[in-house]
This record gives C-alpha cells, structure tokens and sequence, in this order.
C-alpha cells in the first residue's frame, strides 16, 4: 500500500484495519490485486482514489461502530467513509468471549447518550424508542428528560452482515442497558424512495445518515449520503475498469456540500 494522496492521518476504522491486517496470515489481503496498486486513505486504485473530494463535517453527535473481523478488510466496507467525514467516529473489533476495554470507557463516558440502532422488532417494547431522548418530550415540556438532552447522542452502529449484527446484539451484555433506536420502516422507505435505492438492506454509512437527521445534523447527513455515491461510483468504476467522469452530478452534489460547509465553518467565529 502507499501512502494517502491526502495528509488525512488514519482513522478509527483505518487503525482498526491495519491491526486486522498486522495479525493476519494472509498477506496478500494486504496487496492491491489484480488491478493494481490501492491508495492507504480511500482503499481504492490509485487512478480513481477518492481522497482528494474527502469531506470533514464536525458533529455533535459521534458514531461508535461496532464492526466483526472480516468487516474491516472489504474494501467496499462503508463505515471506513463515516470515519472519513465524521470525526467523533470510534471504532471497535467485536469477539464473543472479549470485549476492548477502550468501547466501555466510550460507553462510560458521561458526555454521550449511547444508543444501539437496531431493529425494533427484536427488542422488549420498553426498551425501544424512535426518536431520541427528550424529543419525545417536547410537547410536554415538564417530563422533559434534561439529562439526556444535555449529553452528545452516541449512536452505536452494529457494522457486520445482518446475521453477524443480531449475534453482536444478542451476545453484547455491555449494551443491554442502553435504550435502542429503532429507526421506522416509514423512515427507511422514504429514504430509499429519495435516494433511489433498490436494495431493502441499507448499508452502515445509510443508516448513520439516518441517525444523523435525526440528531439535527442535516448537513453532516447530507453530506455522508453524497460521499458515499461518490465512493460507490468510483469503486464500481474502479472494479469495471472505467474511467471516472469527475464533473458528473454526484461529484457536483459533494463538492456544493463541501463549500455550504466551508461558509458555516467560517461564519462560526462571527458566533460566539
Ligand atoms: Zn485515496
């Protein structure tokens, strides 16, 4: 692998990688392939490496990715592009029988609300909720939850096939006691509808994008969806051995949420 075409250093997900990789006994996991040689910052070819257009959105909200060992290695894998643009992302390997010391000092720490995203249907009623604490509360503002309201929303994202993720969820005692966010069929299809999308399944970076909205945070939401069209394109590209059209409406779309965001950062210290 080479070095990134951007001076981004490497990410949750990126470290979580190479250590896979470090321990693993087959090297030529490590190499380009067939089709050449891999950019270490975006995983793809060198002629369509994405890095150049990576966008950085800081949120309020942070992303802790739960990811099972293979999850790391594909290179289609999305969680790698929410670790590129939301920098409160965190990443964890997953195994059965131990659990990384780091993830529950994460889950300790007082400054988030953790919440698991996970399927409603396979959770005791009382512990499911669709929006996020307080909101619900809004209309009746003396059972507000304060406390809730005040932390940073963590959302716990099971990154794993959805076999993987139920098994992650049933033998992940450390998470029982968080509240789970289920995110509504109405919701999932409606934004399948707006994007487009033919698959029922939504991927790790689609469902972080979901939960972003919900947080309020538009723009960073915005944005993953763009990122990931664009990282979809130049992978299919990349695998198809075609070249990419750079000025293409996907590409335009990210690079006008790149500047929106440019202006909002610069308004910020106008702000106090
Ligand atoms: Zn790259």
């Amino acid at each position: 692998m080479t070095q990134p075409h951007s001076t981004h250093v490497p990410h949750a997900v990126s470290r979580l990688r190479s250590s896979r990789l470090e321990r693993s006994t087959r090297p030529f996991l490590a190499r380009g392939g067939p089709h050449g040689e891999r950019c270490a910052g975006c995983r793809l070819i060198l002629s369509h490496c994405l890095c150049a257009l990576r966008p950085v959105v800081a949120t309020r909200a942070g992303i802790c990715l739960i990811m099972a060992e293979h999850e790391t290695l594909k290179p289609s894998n999305t969680g790698w592009l929410i670790a590129d643009v939301v920098p409160d992302t965190m990443a964890f390997g997953w195994a059965r029988t131990t659990v990384d010391p780091a993830l529950l000092a994460v889950l300790a720490n007082p400054q988030w609300q953790p919440y698991v995203v996970f399927p409603g249907e396979f959770v005791a009623p009382e512990r499911m909720i669709t929006q996020l604490l307080g909101e619900q509360a809004d209309t009746t503002a003396n059972t507000k939850d304060v406390s809730a309201t005040s932390k940073r929303p963590l959302f716990i994202l099971l990154d794993a096939t959805w076999q993987e993720a139920r098994k992650i969820f049933k033998k992940s005692p450390y998470l029982n006691h968080f509240p789970v966010l289920s995110l509504m069929p109405e919701q999932v299809s409606r934004y399948r509808l707006r994007r487009a999308q033919q698959e029922d399944h939504l991927c790790t970076c689609e469902v972080a994008a979901l939960c972003l909205n919900l947080a309020g945070e538009t723009l960073a939401a915005q944005t993953l969806e763009a990122y990931l069209d664009v990282f979809t394109e130049h992978y299919l590209r990349a695998k198809q051995q075609q070249k990419l059209n750079w000025d293409d409406d996907l590409h335009q779309r990210l690079r006008d949420l790149s500047n929106l965001h440019d202006l909002h950062d610069l308004r910020l210290p106008a702000n106090p």
